[in-house]
């Protein structure tokens, strides 16, 4: 199937269930820590600039971003986690959201989650890999910022990831830059490989 990335429409910005495209395109779904470049990393994929907004203020708001892409499938823009500075009420909305996102096994084709390929992932990354893991749809580890590490610290870097993770041998582990566009081809071709 051949797609246009570059054919992307933002459709709407999703704060309850009812907001949720329910009309059997796929979707694929991307999910990290406030700054570790998810904004980067989609903007990369789509070849746009600032379509989705890189460096908006993290955990300002909780909802989720609609992206429909050559008309074929959505790629949903799921709120950041791991912002220290949110209230409590802002993290219950997140973790609502995120639940309602989640439950609904109609929605979500593919998953990817944004990793700092610099760093262990932390508790909250482990956490959001077994919401990918319960919720028993194929997903892929993106360990984003590549260009920040040596050459020598790459493989160590990801062992530490897939083990911290705790991913099984079938969820592929893709080193990705966003910065220098490291990746995309194997990330664009694993994406269409599951609509
Ligand atoms: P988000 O909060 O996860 O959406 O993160 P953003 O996309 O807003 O990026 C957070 C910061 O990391 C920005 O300053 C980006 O320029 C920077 N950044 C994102 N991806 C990369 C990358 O691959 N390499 C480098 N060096 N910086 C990156």
């Amino acid at each position: 199937m051949a797609i246009n990335f570059q054919q992307a429409e933002f459709i709407r910005s999703a704060t309850a269930p009812k907001d949720f495209p329910r009309d059997g395109l796929p979707q694929v779904a991307f999910a990290g820590r406030s700054n570790v470049g998810k904004s980067s990393v989609i903007n990369r994929l789509l070849g746009r600039k600032n379509f989705a907004r890189v460096g908006a203020a993290p955990g300002k708001t909780v909802h989720i971003n609609y992206f429909l892409i050559d008309k074929t499938f959505y790629l949903v823009d799921l709120p950041g986690y791991g912002y220290a500075k949110v209230s409590k009420a802002e993290r219950d909305r997140w973790g609502r959201l995120m639940e309602d996102y989640f439950a609904d096994r109609q929605l979500m084709t593919f998953g990817a989650m944004i990793v700092d390929a610099r760093h262990k992932p932390t508790a909250d990354d482990c956490t959001m890999a077994q919401w990918y893991r319960d919720a028993g749809c194929p997903f892929v580890v993106v360990a984003n910022k590549l260009d920040k590490l040596k050459k020598r610290e790459i493989e160590s870097n990801l062992l530490t990831i897939r083990e911290t993770l705790e991913l099984d041998k079938s969820v592929k582990l893709i080193p990705f830059s966003a910065e220098k566009g490291e990746g995309k081809q194997e990330l664009l071709d694993l994406i269409l490989s599951k609509l």
